[in-house]
């Protein structure tokens, strides 16, 4: 017998019909001769409408973490509940357990808290049982402070990948309301294809580049626990795509490019004419670190010359566009200290990432990309690689038609338009 983790999201679970089009397709997981163990997020627009709520009631709830944890939490535990209700009423057994019951157990930092133990007795004896066990995602407990936590937005992917862990799962399936992981976003391509498989490191890449169909944090999760992934539509009977951590993957032959990935989420800070001695980059980095923000790409370039007194250099960054105003404004009330001339910033980037297993072992991919940008006319802002991806950073109203460009390129269009559901991929 498998064991079968399925974690629906927000959009498969948005209404009764949905819920108990889930429980039907949960049973028949079951009826087929599973064990199963289902992961729920909240309702629809749940999380971001009690968000609101908490609003009305205070500027900045977020003062309040544990507060909003207690509040956030109550999402999932609807759903659960309505979803082991619609599977009892349909004839099957069920029990629901909340992230705690079921031994997610995490570091105590609300809003952002780390899983650290995962001990599922509960399901576990649910499962022997006969039931289907029922948990909500997105939360855990932590021993020390004894407060419930959450795990970051969309981090019900994560509950679901741990449970698979622990459990010894066969598969962990990941349900929305797009079919799989496509050569990039059919929204931006409509030649986009979806692929039949994927390996976790691409993925990976994948979804630190924008890519929103997987939870980072959960594909992090699944390569170091070898836990294989399959992510398809709730509303169709698709196959989806399955994303190889395990041993099982090691003969797929890996892609030169397996997809691309674009993100408007960025924005970019240049800091002008600081000087070029020991230390400084530190401390302009020390600086936007102090300022809480990730930063992605540093570019800096090497003042040319022969005036070795007063030379002075250029870094360019890019960081997450919600965090640009708050960092700018760090580096400008440093600015004496850091001795720069001037600051520029741009909120209208887009980044660009092409991403395959097989760049390791073959050459050409940056001459084609960089010929198919040049073809488009398409200007490049900022570029950096890793071993198996190569982003570029253009002028946002160039990102869309320098995506069309690459995916042609490196030959990725499908003869059909791929099938959009306007979905959210949640
Ligand atoms: N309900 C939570 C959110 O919207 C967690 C999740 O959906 O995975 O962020
Ligand atoms: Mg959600």
């Amino acid at each position: 017998m498998a064991l079968i983790v399925q974690k629906f999201g927000g959009s498969s679970v948005g209404d009764a019909n949905k819920i108990k089009h889930v429980a039907k397709r949960v049973i028949e997981t079951q009826k087929a001769g599973n064990q199963v163990v289902v992961v729920v997020s909240a309702m629809g627009d749940t999380t971001d409408e009690l968000i609101d709520l908490a609003q009305s009631v205070a500027e900045d709830p977020y003062e309040s973490p544990r507060e909003m944890d207690m509040l956030l939490t109550s999402g999932e535990r609807i759903s659960m509940a309505l979803l082991a209700i619609a599977i009892n009423a349909a004839g099957a057994q069920s029990r629901s357990f909340t992230g705690s019951q079921a031994g997610i157990m995490t570091s105590a930092k609300h809003g952002d808290a780390r899983i650290s133990e995962v001990t599922p007795f509960r399901i576990q004896e649910a499962l022997d049982a006969g039931d289907i066990a029922i948990v909500a995602g997105f939360q855990g407990f932590n021993k020390d402070s004894k407060d419930i936590t959450t795990l970051g937005r969309g981090g019900s992917d994560t509950t679901a990948v741990a449970l698979a862990a622990a459990l010894k799962a066969d598969v962990c399936e990941i349900y929305s309301d797009v079919d799989g992981v496509y050569t990039a976003d059919p929204r931006v391509i409509p030649a986009a294809r979806k692929l039949d498989s994927i390996d976790i490191e691409s993925m990976l890449e994948l979804a630190g580049a924008g890519a929103k169909i997987l939870h980072i944090r959960a594909v992090e999760y699944a390569r170091r626990h070898n836990v294989d992934l399959r992510v398809r539509s709730t509303f169709s009977t698709d196959p989806g795509t399955i994303v190889y951590s395990s041993k099982a993957g090691e003969n797929m032959e890996e892609p030169i490019v397996s997809g691309i990935a674009t993100d408007k989420g960025q924005a970019k800070i240049t800091v002008i004419g600081i000087p070029d001695v020991p230390g400084k980059a530190a401390e302009v980095f020390n600086t936007v670190a102090s300022a809480g923000a990730n930063i992605d790409m540093i570019v800096q370039n090497t003042p040319t010359g022969s005036d070795v007194t007063d030379r002075v250099s250029d870094i360019s960054f890019t960081l997450p566009l919600g965090d640009l105003g708050r960092v700018a404004g760090a580096l400008d009330a440093a600015k004496a200290n850091l001795g720069f001339r001037d600051l520029e910033q741009d909120a209208n980037i887009g980044k660009l990432s092409v991403v395959g297993a097989g760049m390791r072992t073959h050459s050409g991919v940056s001459a084609t990309l960089f010929s198919a940008l040049a073809t488009a006319g398409i200007n490049i802002e900022m570029i950096s690689t890793s071993e198996i991806r190569i982003s570029v950073i253009t002028s946002a109203d160039q990102l869309d038609a320098a995506a069309r460009a690459v995916h042609t390129a490196f030959e990725l269009d499908s003869d059909v338009e791929a099938v959009v559901y306007a979905g959210t991929g949640r």
